[in-house]
């Protein structure tokens, strides 16, 4: 999208040990260059490496996050973190609703609209992922099924600093299938014109990024389609240097 910031995150999901931070300290030094005054680059390791992964990237463009925050600020819920601590792990996007926590957690729209509102009051940007399976898209359902998380799932008020839609069609996530470069076009100017039809000038901002088996070898194609503006990548982002073929794909 013309005037807006290309990202490419990564998503550590479940992996990722201390033995793991040289390959954030690769991309943390990957990352530097002419290309980052073009393309921001972030990583979400799991939370257990948060703290010490942003301490690596003082004085690297690289950008820290989280895979998921409670949707209170603090309290009763054993296990969970609040956006809140990511913000004081000095880390600064957080993505909700990743349709592995829609299925592994039974997160529903209404509960991810919840967190990322969450993440807004804590001024942690939030990377919220909407998608379709592949049942719906074989009932022809994907337009439908985009509309109806992008209504249900992005708060009010979200503009281009507190929110990134990440579309990661759940049958491409870690299955080595992707859409076809007309259907990701045809995906993202739908969820443009739903965004800007809500939000005016700043659904135009918000970055919409593409995700699902993105490698470096397809990542050029993918990310060159209109309205897709970065990726989200998960098991490629566990390498350094696939991860920064991809960057470098820009
Ligand atoms: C993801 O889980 O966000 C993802 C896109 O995974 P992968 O790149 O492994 O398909």
């Amino acid at each position: 999208t013309p005037d807006v910031r290309p990202l490419v995150a990564g998503n550590w999901k479940m992996n990722g040990t201390r033995s793991s931070l040289d390959q954030i300290k690769a991309i943390a030094e990957g990352v530097q260059g002419p290309l980052s005054e073009k393309v921001d680059a972030l990583i979400c390791p799991p939370a257990t490496l948060l703290y010490v992964s942003t301490a690596l990237c003082t004085d690297s463009p690289l950008m820290i996050g989280a895979q998921d925050c409670h949707q209170n600020a603090s309290g009763a819920h054993t296990g969970d973190i609040s956006a809140e601590m990511i913000a004081d792990c000095y880390g600064t996007f957080v993505i909700v609703g990743h349709s592995e926590r829609r299925s592994d957690h039974a997160e529903t729209d209404h509960l991810v609209r919840a967190k990322a509102e969450a993440a807004f009051a804590a001024d942690v940007t939030a990377i919220i992922c909407i998608g379709e399976t592949a049942d719906e898209r074989k009932a022809g359902q994907t337009l439908e099924i985009l509309k109806r998380q992008l209504a249900a799932s992005v708060p009010d008020g979200a503009n281009s600093e507190n929110t990134v839609i990440a579309y990661e069609p759940v049958w491409a996530i870690g299955t080595g299938l992707t859409p076809t470069v007309e259907d990701v076009e045809k995906a993202h100017a739908f969820m443009r014109a739903e965004l800007v039809a809500r939000f005016g000038a700043a659904g135009k901002a918000i970055r919409i990024l593409y995700g699902g088996s993105v490698k470096p070898s397809n990542a050029k194609e993918l990310m060159g389609v209109a309205n897709v503006d970065g990726a989200l990548v998960g098991g490629a982002s566990l390498k350094a240097a696939d991860f920064l073929a991809i960057y470098k794909a820009y």
